[in-house]
């Protein structure tokens, strides 16, 4: 594969400096590889989450690409004096990536959200994108048990593609855990993307996204999102204390 994209690390967690073109020409590899590749897209909360949990870290450290969300990574990047190109949104490469997909002839499968939310974004998606084969969708509530059944629809659908919009952590965690089983060739996580593509949820208009304050649209949407942004000071300290410690 053709090296598109340099890895950093930012408190410990890598991160891949791609921009959205570099990381659908990573994806497009992906699709032609002989196994499930996962690819996340953390924001700042996600690494910092990673940070605190080795298990998630190295459920990243695994991943073939770690798509850059969130203008407090770029800050901290620049922090470290190895500053990203810029920030990719999961739901910009996602909507890119459902593109090459229905260029390229591939299928997709909506894992996650409650019940109704990934029929509704597959239905609007059809729409949009001429071409898109939706092999699949599931809502993403479940049990242990289940696991097995939801592997084997993902499986008997056919899909190439799959996309896990189960909140972080757990939709990186289910791909990486079923690399094995699964047939489709590259997982991504998408959090709340199915909830936007399903008219559920808004997406921020263009001056937040241009100004860096996408996730001040979010909180105004979902105020429960205060717990998350809180560890974002915390997040910054701990990337001012590695750069100290880089410059020892
Ligand atoms: N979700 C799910 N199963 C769960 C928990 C969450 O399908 O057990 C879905 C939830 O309905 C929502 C998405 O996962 O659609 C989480 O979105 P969020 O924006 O919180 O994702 P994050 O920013 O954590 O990646």
């Amino acid at each position: 594969m053709m090296e598109r994209k340099s890895r950093i690390n930012i408190v410990g967690i890598p991160v891949d400096d791609v921009t959205l073109g570099d990381a659908l020409s990573v994806f497009e590899d992906l699709m032609k590889g002989p196994r499930l590749s996962l690819i996340a897209t953390p924001n700042s909360e996600i690494v910092m989450m990673a940070s605190k949990d080795p298990s998630f870290a190295e459920i990243l450290d695994r991943a073939e690409l770690v798509i850059p969300d969130g203008i407090g990574l770029l800050y901290a990047s620049k922090m470290l004096g190895r500053p990203l190109k810029e920030r990719v949104a999961g739901i910009d490469f996602a909507q890119g990536a459902l593109e090459r997909t229905a260029q390229l002839g591939y299928s997709v499968f909506f894992f996650g959200g409650r019940p109704g939310i990934a029929e509704k974004a597959a239905e609007n998606k059809r729409r949009e994108i001429p071409g898109l084969r939706i092999a699949g969708t599931r809502h993403g509530y479940f049990t242990e048990e289940e696991i097995p059944s939801i592997v084997e629809e993902i499986n008997g659908s056919g899909a190439d593609f799959l996309c896990v919009a189960l909140g972080a952590r757990k939709q990186e965690q289910f791909i990486d855990a079923h690399r094995d089983a699964l047939h489709a060739r590259v997982g991504v996580g998408i959090g709340g993307s199915l909830d936007v593509w399903s008219g559920s949820l808004k997406r921020a208009p263009a001056f937040y996204r241009k100004n860096g304050l996408e996730w001040l649209y979010r909180l105004k949407q979902e105020p429960s999102r205060i717990r998350r942004i809180r560890v974002l000071p915390a997040f910054l300290a701990n990337v001012a204390t590695q750069r100290m410690k880089e410059e020892l």
